[in-house]
């Protein structure tokens, strides 16, 4: 797809709604983005802090304040540093990247596909920005 260089795409975030580890309660992820015009295409994942900073400014621009307070920088020692990162809406608890990507996300994605997810809003990114993510999922580890 070819868009103008310094236009805006609209961007769809999708979310996943599972049960926090610790307390419970369900709690809905941050999993990733894709051109809302292309549900069909490629699912950026947010598994890449750059592109969940990004999903979290595009909730907070739709007024979606609450899906985007949880995802903070914490220090997780099973990643190996502090990252950003999604957390419980409810106890802040980290929901660990490898559980969310790996395990929930791909068993979703395999029955229902990207409709399967939650759809959490809809908003304009700058073009060059969508590229740039675009460019590190196709390229960065998945
Ligand atoms: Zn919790």
């Amino acid at each position: 797809m070819t868009v103008p260089a310094g236009e805006v795409v609209k961007v769809t975030v999708r979310g996943l709604t599972m049960d926090c580890w610790k307390c419970h309660r369900p709690t809905t992820a941050i999993v990733g983005m894709h051109l809302a015009s292309a549900v069909e295409g490629d699912l950026v994942t947010c598994s890449d802090e750059q592109a969940l900073a990004v999903a979290a400014q595009l909730l907070r621009a739709t007024g979606k304040v609450g899906l985007a307070q949880p995802i903070k920088t914490r220090t997780s020692r099973t990643a190996g540093g502090t990252g950003l990162t999604n957390g419980c809406q409810h106890c802040d608890a980290l929901q660990g990247n490898f559980f969310i990507y790996h395990q929930e996300l791909m068993e979703v994605l395999s029955t229902n596909g990207v409709e399967g997810l939650e759809h959490l809003a809809d908003a304009d990114l700058p073009t060059e920005r969508w590229h740039q993510l675009h460019r590190r999922w196709a390229t960065g580890e998945r």
